[in-house]
């Protein structure tokens, strides 16, 4: 037998890089007498969640509750920004339960100190100190600057968090299914306390919905695009701070949703099953039409050579089945591999 000559064709391409990080227990989880079941072997890149028999996952990285901001950015992000000061498009995902970390990752928390604050600063920072000075553009080429859009996704509906005041945006149907938003505001950002400023405005627009695990738990999807224009040449970074993920596998293995009346954002559960469907080497279908989100994301999905997920973990006892929910679906993700030319309907 011979191999198969991987030809342009049929060789998958890409992947997602995925990291897991758990945080420490808060100081009312420990009151309430709360132990972690979350052990990181950072040698191996490995997350164990201690269960009657212990479950083990490996990822790209894992960061344990010490583990600093400047550390995970350098890890997951960074090179990420260089390809976006390159012209480049690239997604950082924030996924896990509600009051698992995602914000705080994220760095959209106005509450946060200056060694304490996420990606977003680091990210902004670093693409305003990357960007082309003027002076250096090619002849012909003017125009260099970094710029912000922010959005949410709401009950299938997209805002923007950017405008004053609550206004549904209408979207544009792009090639082979993807959606833009219509009129989507964009800012230029001379330094990155304009562009917090910007972003704080819009986290409270931004819709909360109350839940009994955190009074404060999102059911929104909130999309930040920072925009790197160097002459000809427009990279982009997208964060997304996803919806709270409670109950999104037991949806996915048993459909459950449904007889339950539990409200399950539609997004968190087309983007499982477009991961499913990626993950799968035989896939023909991939259902990126089924969510807002996913349509917004299907090009990021797609060409996910330049995508991160990061899997944030609450490590209390109590919330064990939503931790390993939460490693599947990060599991899943690390599996998906891209074909060139999927179809996509
Ligand atoms: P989510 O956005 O997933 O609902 P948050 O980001 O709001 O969760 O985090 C919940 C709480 O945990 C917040 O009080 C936050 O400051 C704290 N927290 C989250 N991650 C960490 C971390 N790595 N280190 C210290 N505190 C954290």
């Amino acid at each position: 037998m011979f191999p198969i000559p991987q030809t342009p064709e049929n060789v998958a391409v890409s992947n997602i890089k995925v990291y897991a990080r758990t945080r420490p227990l808060l100081q009312q989880e420990k009151e309430q007498g709360a132990t972690s079941i979350v052990t990181l072997i950072p040698s191996d890149k490995k997350v164990i969640v201690e269960d009657k028999a212990e479950k083990s996952f490996k990822f790209e990285n894992v960061f344990g509750e010490k583990a600093s901001q400047e550390e995970l950015y350098q890890s997951a992000v960074a090179p990420l920004v260089r390809k976006v000061l390159d012209g480049q498009k690239a997604t950082v995902l924030a996924y896990g339960q509600t009051g698992s970390g995602k914000t705080y990752t994220i760095g959209t928390d106005p509450c946060s100190t200056k060694d304490d604050e996420g990606i977003l600063r680091r990210a902004m920072s670093a693409l305003l100190n990357g960007k082309v000075s003027e002076e250096n553009l090619p002849p012909g080429q003017e125009d260099a600057h970094i710029s912000i859009s922010f959005l949410e996704v709401y009950n299938e509906v997209i805002y923007d968090l950017l405008a004053n005041s609550r206004v549904p945006l209408k979207t544009k149907v792009e090639f082979g299914g993807a959606i833009s938003a219509v009129g989507l505001i964009e800012k230029e950002v001379t330094n990155v306390a304009d562009g917090l400023h910007l972003i704080e405005k819009g986290c409270r627009l931004r819709s909360v919905a109350s839940t009994a695990l955190n009074r404060h738990s999102s059911r929104s999807h909130a999309l930040i695009y920072l925009i790197a224009q160097n002459g000809n040449t427009r990279g982009c970074l997208i964060l997304v701070d996803l919806a709270g993920a409670e109950g999104v596998g037991r949806a996915q293995t048993s459909g459950q949703h449904l007889t339950e009346g539990i409200h399950i954002n539609q997004g968190l559960l087309t983007l499982g099953r477009v991961l499913s469907s990626l993950s799968n080497p035989s896939h023909t279908y991939v259902p990126y039409r089924e969510s807002i989100l996913t349509r917004l994301l299907k090009e990021s999905l797609e060409g996910s050579r330049h995508t991160a997920m990061i899997a944030c973990l609450n490590p209390a006892n109590c919330n064990m089945h939503e931790t390993i929910n939460t490693l599947r679906y990060a599991e899943q993700a690390q599996n998906v591999r891209m074909k060139p030319q999927v179809l996509s309907t």
